[in-house]
């Protein structure tokens, strides 16, 4: 999300002659667009703070003028807060706030700094947005809804991002047309809570099996995803889709955070373990193939030892072919943050070294399930190595292949060769040469 919406900031500012540039020590503007979901990514943003600081003053000593802006959830989280500790900051603005960024660029430069916008309404936000100018390539990023009204006792998502708004999908499908004809062939559909999405057009409410039905028409588009979604919004629309819409890819990251109830209902996640599993069941009866990934906090406050043996079991059922994995981190706000059941640290390191041992492990045998095979991958961009191209399976693998720039932004068949824990590599399939008949 974030991702995208760095890209809508440099929408906003480009009719101001502003361009996105690759570094920041020239920079007349740098942009940190943060996050808040845990402690250490917010940490992350004083400490590039303080590199940013660097260039501001050396610019300043060359008579030029760099602005500091701090956009995002840390921003929405902090607001003015920020300024005290670092007062070398000139604008603070949250994620519902990034289309007033061309005035408040203007009004820091007057007033020499301090300006602040934490205005929460995501509607306002999407109906000021210029359209994109810019293209995001052959994969795209689509957000579709924004905020969250499951609140969760650990997460700040409600907090920051705001209540949960659908865009509404006449406005959607005129984005996407607008990023085939830049290139995409891919759609990431996006929001905090992406299966809850229920756009209005014309008196008629749309599901997100809706919306994805409707993208899957558009001629260029060959790929569509969502996340992240929610196990309480896996509606049987949703899941039957997976089953009929083969632009859908088999391959769905759905969180369920812990494998024990008592926890998940301290979590206030509205959901046990046994419906969790119901929906996989289902997702892989409406879609043999489909891939899961998930979601896992360890060391939520109260968390035993048998809970989080149940968190183990449940993985070793469901065998996951990737997921990703955290310490629980003290959100301030949130009800969990002030439960006095806290987890010490080393118990909670302890167990996530243990749980990401079995998720590696899925996740390479998976991998290397792979090898052997034949995969449509899109290749995105340039590998590490001169020649070498990277591109993504349908279940979202990374593969290294050899090939030329023509096959840049194309499907090819790659017949899979290695498997390791964060990627796959392969050879691309040539097309075969046609026989000619014997005369
Ligand atoms: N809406 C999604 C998750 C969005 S936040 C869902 O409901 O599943 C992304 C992930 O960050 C969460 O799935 C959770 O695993 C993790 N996370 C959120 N708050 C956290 C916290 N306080 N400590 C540790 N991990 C957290
Ligand atoms: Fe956070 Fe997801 Fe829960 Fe919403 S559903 S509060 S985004 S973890």
């Amino acid at each position: 999300m974030n991702v995208y919406d760095s890209v809508r900031m440099a929408d906003v500012m480009a009719p101001f002659g502003y361009q996105a540039s690759d570094t920041y020590e020239d920079a007349d503007l740098v942009i940190l667009n943060t996050c808040h979901i845990r402690e250490k990514a917010e940490e992350k943003v004083y400490s590039e703070l303080g590199r940013i600081r660097e260039e501001k003053e050396n610019k300043k000593a060359r008579g030029e003028r760099m602005l500091i802006a701090v956009g995002g959830c840390v921003g929405q989280a902090e607001g003015e807060e920020i300024f005290k500790r670092a007062p070398f900051v000139d604008l603070v603005l949250g994620p519902q706030s990034y289309h007033q960024l061309p005035e408040m660029v203007t009004q820091a430069i007057r007033k020499q700094g301090g300006v602040v916008s934490l205005d929460f309404s995501a509607e306002e936000k999407f109906d000021a947005l210029p359209h994109s100018g810019e293209s995001q390539g052959v994969s795209a990023f689509l957000a579709v809804q924004e905020g969250c009204d499951k609140f969760c006792s650990f997460c700040v998502v409600p907090y920051t991002r705001g209540a949960e708004f659908s865009r509404s999908p006449d406005a959607l499908l005129e984005e996407a047309r607008r990023m085939v004809t830049q290139g995409a062939v891919e759609l990431t559909l996006l929001g905090q809570n992406v299966n809850a999405y229920h756009g209005e057009s014309n008196g008629k409410t749309w599901s997100l099996a809706d919306l994805i039905a409707e993208l899957a028409r558009l001629d260029g588009i060959a790929r569509i995803r969502y996340m992240t979604s929610h196990p309480r919004d896996m509606s049987d629309d949703l899941i039957a889709i997976h089953g009929s819409e083969p632009k859908l890819m088999p391959y769905l990251h759905l969180p369920i955070q812990s494998g024990s109830d008592r926890v998940l209902k301290h979590m206030n996640r509205k959901h046990t373990a046994e419906w969790y599993l119901d929906i996989l069941a289902r997702l892989r009866k409406a879609r043999a193939d489909i891939a899961l990934s998930s979601d896992f906090i360890v060391g939520f406050p109260g968390e035993s030892e048998g809970d989080f043996k149940e968190t183990l079991a449940l993985v070793k059922e469901v065998q996951y072919a990737s997921a990703f994995s955290f310490k629980y981190s003290q959100r301030p706000g949130t009800p969990a943050a002030t439960d006095d059941q806290q987890i010490a640290e080393e118990v909670k390191h302890e167990r996530l070294q243990r749980l990401q041992a079995v998720l590696g492990a899925q996740q390479t045998a998976f991998n290397q399930s792979c090898i052997g095979k034949v995969m449509d991958v899109l290749l995105l961009r340039d590998g590490k190595f001169a020649g070498q191209l990277l591109g993504k399976t349908p279940y979202l693998q990374s593969v290294y292949v050899q090939g030329g720039e023509h096959y840049r932004g194309k499907i090819v068949p790659v017949r899979i060769t290695g498997g390791y824990l964060n990627s796959l590599s392969g050879e691309i399939v040539e097309e075969s040469t046609p026989m000619r008949k014997a005369s």
